[in-house]
């Protein structure tokens, strides 16, 4: 998943109000940006051949990188130490349902969760005819989204709930151009 990501940053921090945004944001693509950098450095390979992301994307991986992650705003309280260990693990819980391979339980393991039924009804096509992971992403989206605009209307300005909800859509509409994969 790319956007909701973002959305789940979005709904945590009016939650985890000493958590800065930045953080917030940073967390929830940790592991994208640890994969990046180690598919750029060969490690992880991303083409569909020698597809490769236990380092980065494992359940083990992202335990310990939101267990290190959060603990360096420990200065900034309990409340936002569990925010960002949540926003950091949920990378793991939303990538889970649509990634295109079964995710490693640890590193370099044999252990994989996940089914072939399931990633094959993913790359199925929906409503539409936009694929169901497409359809998942969006309504896991429009999810935390309610969430952040329960929240955040009492905290923030109207005209800037609207529109980070609208570029969140519209981000997620852009990722239905075909030149655009998750
Ligand atoms: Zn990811």
């Amino acid at each position: 998943m790319y956007v909701p990501h973002y959305s789940v940053a979005l709904a945590t921090g009016q939650y985890a109000r000493r958590a800065p945004l930045w953080a917030l944001l940073t967390g929830t693509f940790l592991p994208d940006i640890v994969w990046i950098v180690l598919a750029r450095a060969g490690v992880e390979p991303a083409d569909s051949v020698h597809f490769f992301d236990d380092w980065s994307h494992s359940l083990f991986s992202t335990i310990v990188f939101a267990t290190i992650f959060s603990c360096l705003f420990w200065r900034r309280g309990r409340c936002a130490v569990i925010g960002l260990w949540l926003v950091v693990f949920s990378h793991f819980v939303l990538d889970f349902p649509v990634h295109p391979r079964h995710i490693a339980a640890y590193p370099m393991g044999r252990l994989h969760l996940g089914s072939d039924s399931w990633i094959t009804w993913g790359s199925r096509n929906g409503w539409l005819g936009w694929s169901n992971d497409w359809w998942l992403q969006f309504f896991v989206l429009l999810f935390f989204l309610g969430i952040y605009i329960i929240a955040a209307h009492r905290n923030l300005p109207w005209k800037v709930v609207a529109t980070s909800c609208v570029a969140l859509i519209g981000l997620q509409l852009i990722t239905l151009a075909p030149c655009v994969g998750y």
